[in-house]
């Protein structure tokens, strides 16, 4: 078989990796830069930063607007970048893309906008699990004002996986929605997500998924998954921040109204009354972020040049290394043990509170993130005012598992 120029992938090397993101070479506090907290955000690789400054240099212009050429070419490089999303993720079409600037305004879009059409009753209920981030569960709580949506929980098991008995005895005539995380970021949970979308599927139910943390481990497809609803952030994938994405079913943002008013998501406006656009613009109410979308463009380029399995393949390795290395610490404990589970490590040392674990090995240059990780939630499941978390990358290396297991050590024998 001839391959086509994209079918040949470039093979994954992670030394030649390391090269193409610069601030993994940098210096912090006289020790080279250790960097594990990628589920907060990841860095970015010089081909998305030479995207953002190539187009502030040479292209900048607003979109839609204009009729001359920096703007037409601004647009037409904007759109394309919604083609790249929607090849990605597999959409059928690229109006079901929406860009919004991350994970947390996708679902408080879908939130509004659904309260909006009255498609929720005070008293509806929707259902999310005990392992969601707060942006999954603030936005259902303050959609409806006064008026309150009921959040029902899937409880979850002491090893960090959804309890799905429990799952589907919450689902009542009232259910109007489920919403979940497909990965969860501090417990590194791989949800059976397909499972659970043909369950609420059954029960002519649609479901919204987080996909924060899956989209930078592994392809997601939303038709093969079904989802109604998909949200991620650009920045977990390697691009810009404030650009991410709302994916939807067509039938579904069609019915739904904007979630913001202003320019460019308007046809026709009078003091009287206003007529939409059609999707997605309908839903980007403003200037958007251009460079961001261009930038999370790049970002989807540079992911495609290989093939995603082998990247998930490497990250599997390290996260296997990284958990049997952590537990040659005495009293060290791993919170979340799912039987999947993607590069994500939460654990707590006993004595030691997890912020003087992260401040005394960033005086080494190691940077992880120590807190509740936006999960209070499941931090009260667990009993624990925080955790310390390393989240792993394609970029990491088994020599910087060895830093942050030297780091621990020197912490134990400070605390000692
Ligand atoms: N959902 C999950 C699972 C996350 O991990 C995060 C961020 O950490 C979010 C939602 C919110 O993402 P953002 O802050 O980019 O909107």
């Amino acid at each position: 078989m001839i391959n086509t120029i994209q079918d040949v992938k470039k093979k994954f090397d992670v030394e030649d990796v390391r090269k193409d993101f610069p601030i993994l070479q940098r210096a912090v506090n006289g020790s080279e830069l250790v960097y594990l907290d990628n589920a907060a955000t990841t860095q970015k690789p010089q081909a998305v930063i030479d995207a953002l400054t190539h187009y502030y240099t040479y292209d900048n212009a607003n979109i839609h607007r204009g009729l001359y050429f920096l703007s037409e070419f601004a647009t037409e490089q904007y759109e394309n970048a919604r083609l790249k999303v929607k090849e990605f993720i597999n959409a059928i079409s690229a109006s079901e893309i929406i860009f919004v600037r991350g994970t947390t305004e996708a679902i408080n879009l879908v939130a509004t906008s659904l309260w909006r059409e009255k498609y929720f009753n005070e008293g509806d209920e929707v259902i999310i699990s005990n392992m969601e981030h707060h942006a999954n569960i603030v936005p259902w709580q303050i959609a409806g004002g006064r008026k309150k949506i009921n959040l029902k929980v899937i409880p979850i098991t002491d090893d960090g996986e959804l309890d799905l008995n429990a799952y589907e005895s919450l689902i009542n005539e009232k259910t109007k929605l489920v919403s979940i995380v497909h990965i969860s970021n501090s417990l590194g949970t791989i949800n059976p997500i397909k499972k659970i979308v043909d369950i609420a599927h059954s029960k002519k139910i649609p479901v919204l998924i987080d996909g924060a943390q899956a989209i930078p481990h592994f392809k997601v497809d939303v038709q093969e998954l079904d989802a109604d609803f998909y949200a991620f952030s650009g920045h977990k994938i390697f691009g810009p921040t404030g650009i991410g994405v709302l994916y939807g079913k067509t039938e579904l943002l069609e019915m739904m109204p904007p979630y913001q008013g202003g320019g460019d998501m308007i046809r026709t406006v009078t003091f009287e009354k206003t007529t939409f656009d059609d999707l997605p613009r309908k839903f980007e109410a403003g200037t958007p972020n251009i460079a961001g979308a261009i930038g999370l463009g790049a970002a989807i380029d540079y992911l495609n040049q290989f093939d995603r399995n082998d990247l998930c393949n490497y990250e599997n390795e390290l996260l296997n290394y990284a958990t049997a290395r952590l537990l040659e610490i005495d009293g060290l404990k791993i919170i979340g043990n799912a039987k999947e589970k993607a590069s994500v490590i939460s654990f707590v040392i006993d004595g030691i509170h997890p912020y003087d674990i992260g401040t005394i090995i960033d005086t080494d240059g190691i940077a992880i993130r120590t807190g509740h990780h936006c999960t209070q939630p499941i931090m009260n499941r667990y009993n624990l005012p925080a955790t310390a978390r390393a989240s792993l990358s394609f970029y990491n290396t088994k020599s910087e598992i060895d830093k942050l297991i030297v780091g621990l050590q020197k912490v134990k024998k400070m605390f000692a």
